[in-house]
């Protein structure tokens, strides 16, 4: 599915074209696609809020699939193995941030189905170094959305720093949220949902949040720390009075509208609103390996993947609970 240039996902800007298998490069692999997540990012991309870097390109950025090409000087996966491609494709190793842990921040990284072609196809390519070994406890659609809903659900989770035992509020509940609940709750955290859609609050509540709202309510209590996943700036103030004293706000999209002036007493005594910006490594191992030992259960509606403008039409509109995952013919047995 290519997108040759940015446009309002009604007017189906991805369209279905035969492209040339990508080869992979040195210490790259090769990977047949079966499932590929949609995220909002990618609706970004495609509808223009986020600035095009190439194309024309081919977006997604949580790709399922088995190796089935090794570049050269690539052995750290055998032909055949199973592997997740996550947004994060390439970081430089050198820089300040790389060398400190914060790889995140590295200014030369390349995306996923941004920089470079992602997972909407049938065959997409990745360095060895930035892949992931995909854990036996999910099949492949409910593996796809662990690997940026559920990694940047979880770095967002770890930057709001809720003890075990606190409290949590979520704002916006799509398939990041849905994750980061089932994360939170398996280390007993309390977690209140704020969102608006019917079918999204009923899904919150199924999964066992404490409390299910909407955004202006107030919550019943004062949470540690909150999240918000919608990628509305208006939203800040009313997080920012759900929080304790000391507690921290995580912004977990990459594209956010602007955010209103702020009361200083909103603030005061030492709230923190923090911005998460993509995932290292680590982020993406620790997911995995807590999403397995949970075991977390991803909620899942599946598309084919010629339907992909379809698909993030319906993200667009919050037509489906949980995350949306595109499915190869292969994968479909079509
Ligand atoms: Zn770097
Ligand atoms: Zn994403």
């Amino acid at each position: 599915m290519v997108l040759h240039g940015p446009g309002p996902i009604e007017g189906g800007p991805l369209r279905v074209e035969d492209v040339d298998p990508p080869v992979p490069g040195v210490g790259e692999i090769r990977v047949r696609v079966s499932a590929c997540g949609i995220c909002r990012t990618d609706l970004h991309v495609v509808e223009g809020e986020l600035p095009a870097r190439r194309a024309p390109l081919i977006p997604g950025h949580q790709v399922v699939g088995r190796v089935d090409a090794l570049g050269s000087g690539a052995s750290r996966f055998a032909l055949g193995e199973r592997v997740g491609i996550a947004w994060v494709r390439w970081t430089c190793g050198a820089c300040g941030f790389c060398r400190t842990g914060r790889e995140n921040l590295c200014e030369r990284a390349e995306f996923t189905g941004w920089t470079a072609d992602g997972g909407y196809a049938e065959q997409a390519v990745v360095p060895e170094a930035f892949a992931y070994a995909i854990p036996a406890a999910f099949g492949d659609a409910g593996a796809a959305p662990l690997l940026c809903a559920g990694i940047i659900g979880y770095r967002a989770l770890r930057l709001a720093a809720v003890p075990s035992g606190g409290g949590l509020a979520l704002y916006g509940f799509g398939s990041s949220a849905h994750i980061t609940l089932q994360v939170a709750r398996a280390r007993g955290v309390e977690v209140y949902v704020c969102t608006r859609e019917p079918r999204h609050r009923a899904l919150a509540r199924a999964l066992g949040a404490t409390w299910v709202g909407a955004a202006a309510e107030p919550l019943p209590v004062a949470v540690e720390g909150a999240i918000i996943f919608a990628p509305a700036g208006e939203l800040v103030p009313a997080a920012l009075r759900s929080l304790a004293p000391g507690g921290t706000l995580a912004l977990a999209g990459i594209h956010m509208s602007d955010v209103p002036s702020l009361a200083y007493a909103d603030l005061y005594r030492e709230r923190v609103i923090r911005s998460v910006a993509n995932n290292t490594r680590d982020d993406g191992e620790g997911l995995l390996r807590e999403a397995a030992r949970i075991p977390l259960t991803p909620e899942v509606t599946t598309f084919p993947l010629a339907d992909a403008n379809r698909a993030l039409g319906e993200l667009k509109r919050g037509g489906f609970a949980g995350a949306g995952v595109l499915l190869t013919d292969a994968a479909r047995g079509v």
